[in-house]
């Protein structure tokens, strides 16, 4: 049956493919005597064959798209499946008790997870109890007879369908097979959704129903462009995608003519763009599209990566990279912003109900648990200073207190460093992302001492709106176009100019194509935003004219209410 949904667009593009459900399947079963234990025995045999086979499988995959370190983790897991205690006890569980293979698995291996969770102060140990969870899970599907869904293994060209997809099964997804992604929740500054940009995956999160209504088989066209999903689409239909998809090809083609241009308005004036990345590997992205700069390194990915803290080694050759990479261009490297929808399994954070307002970022950094790890990567950042025009940055600063502090640990690591004679830069800028409204009203006092402001918009709309960006329900809340964010936006620019600094913004706003005239109006210096959007902003700066765009931003400041006075009059100036 033909269904239309719509949902939020995320990521431009248009796919037409068989859907692939990354859904997880029922796994529940009831506990029930047996008779014959031999046969339930060689059931668990059978399971535990298939786990291992699969395991392997997906082990050598993982060691040859993501690299060996990223494999290891399922080599742990083939260790679990191999321990003689634990399929023995599960074993003489079945012929004691006389009881199906599901229930002595379970009982078993709940016993094992249990003691490893209880030694909580040990990273180790609670890896141990996440890995064999995952095993546990992996023989009873094998049991079930159901097939758990692993994005990693698709090997031929589908659209992926899921309730949600977190960063590390967005990283996973293989852009030669995966056409597209369509979820039910999350929103256009979901983290996923970010992703997906600098992939280049064409996705719509926020449908609210796509896992109910698809089944798998199902043909899926996706248009990531204007947020529209249709399911098993006529012959019609589907010709239509895809000739917005070569729309799609020719405009972007256009685009990548300017990629060497100079990014300059009607009226000459020159504006930075800058590009937002996660990994050394998105330099790649980052020159294909023209980028002057990287404006917003998120090295929390590095931490996420990495099965345990990255070493101040590990960090120092990632940061190189970049920094060599872009050539003496700047690069603005973040520190780690841990929390929120990133989630760091060996730092054990506890279970919060807010996690967007809780510990996380520079909060972390600045307690007791992210002492060393803030240090190391200040290290790290400072060593490879000597190779580029490096820029560093904390996140979720609130109040002057936190910036002083981690300036302060910023300055004795540096002269550690000095001390030991190791070969710094003299020229690092230190500056602070604008992504609380405290920090936004506050950003005089800010300007004073920092050297540089970049606005998150991501999270600076959703505290000032009070509506979680990830939240689909909610997202006709989350108005970058809103008067109020327009305030905080100009103060903060004003007041980074009256103290001769420079304000940049690396949240998605910076790349909103209906954003733009306004900011170049605010008169932003640095525009920082997913690679695949630089080129097509280029194209349009190339259209403005600075002074009609200042008396625009300046009509939106004094004269509109409500953001949809704010986006007519825009489109009165643009169009
Ligand atoms: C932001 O909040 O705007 C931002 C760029 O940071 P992140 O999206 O990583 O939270
Ligand atoms: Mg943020």
């Amino acid at each position: 049956m033909v269904e239309m949904l719509k949902g939020i667009a995320a990521s431009d593009g248009v796919a037409v493919a068989k859907a692939y459900l990354l859904v997880q399947p029922d796994l529940s079963f009831s506990k029930v005597s047996v008779e014959d234990t031999a046969a339930e025995e060689a059931r668990l045999d059978d399971a535990l064959a298939k786990s291992t086979a699969e395991l392997q499988q997906i082990r050598d995959k993982a060691a040859q798209t993501l690299g060996e370190a990223e494999a290891q983790v399922f080599d742990a897991h083939l260790m679990v499946l191999s321990d003689p205690e634990m399929i023995g006890q599960i074993k003489q569980n079945v012929t004691d008790n006389k009881v199906n293979a599901e229930a002595a698995l379970k009982e078993v291996t709940d016993m094992y997870i249990g003691m490893f969770e209880a030694m909580d102060d040990n990273a180790y140990m609670q890896e141990r109890a996440a890995d064999i969870k995952d095993v546990a899970k992996r023989i009873l599907a094998h049991l079930l007879n159901v097939t758990l869904p692993n994005p990693s293994m698709i090997n031929e060209e589908v659209v992926v369908v899921a309730h949600d997809l977190t960063p590390s099964d967005t990283a996973q997804l293989d852009r030669n097979f995966v056409k597209a992604f369509v979820t039910d929740i999350g929103g256009r500054t979901s983290h996923s959704a970010i992703m997906a940009r600098s992939l280049e995956i064409p996705a719509i999160v926020g449908t609210m129903e796509i896992t109910a209504k698809v089944k798998a088989g199902d043909i899926l066209a996706v248009n990531g462009i204007i947020g529209d999903v249709i399911v098993n689409p006529t012959d019609d239909q589907a010709a239509e995608f895809v000739e917005a998809g070569k729309a799609y090809a020719e405009q972007k083609a256009e685009w990548e003519k300017l990629k060497d241009a100079e990014t300059v308005t009607a009226d000459g004036k020159h504006f930075e763009l800058a590009a937002n990345i996660g990994t050394p590997k998105d330099l790649e992205g980052v020159h294909n599209n023209g980028a002057e700069a990287v404006g917003l390194y998120r090295t929390e990915f590095l931490y996420m990566d990495s099965p345990d803290f990255p070493t101040e080694e590990d960090q120092y050759k990632a940061y190189k990279a970049v920094l060599e990479g872009m050539a003496g261009k700047p690069v603005v490297v973040r520190t780690m912003d841990i929390g929120g929808d990133k989630e760091l399994p060996y730092l054990k954070l506890p279970h919060e109900m807010n996690p967007f307002l809780g510990y996380r970022a520079l909060r972390i950094s600045l307690s007791e648990l992210g002492d060393d790890m803030f240090r190391t990567q200040l290290r790290a950042l400072l060593r490879a200073s000597a190779h580029g025009n490096l820029r560093i940055m904390f996140p979720m600063v609130a109040t002057l207190k936190e910036f002083r502090t981690a300036k302060k640990m910023y300055e004795e690591e540096r002269q550690k460093l000095i001390d030991e004679g190791v070969e710094i830069s003299n020229e690092i800028q230190v500056g602070i992302m604008i992504e609380i409204p405290a920090a936004a009203v506050l950003a005089d006092k800010f300007a004073k001492e920092v050297d540089f402001f970049s606005i998150g918009t991501n999270d600076l709309i959703q505290y000032t709106m009070a509506a979680d960006r990830m939240n689909e329900r909610v997202s006709y809340l989350y108005q970058p176009y809103n008067p109020s964010i327009l305030r905080l936006i100009k103060n903060v620019i004003d007041s980074a100019h009256a103290e001769g600094k420079w304000a940049g913004m690396c949240g998605e706003m910076a790349g909103d194509q209906t954003a733009v005239p306004l900011l170049v109006g605010m008169g932003l210096d640095e525009f920082s935003m997913s690679a695949t959007s630089v080129l097509k902003t280029r194209s349009l700066m190339k259209r403005l004219s600075t002074t009609d765009m200042q008396e625009l931003a300046k009509r939106a400041l004094e004269d509109c209410d409500t953001m949809e006075e704010v986006v007519e009059l825009i489109e009165q100036y643009v169009n």
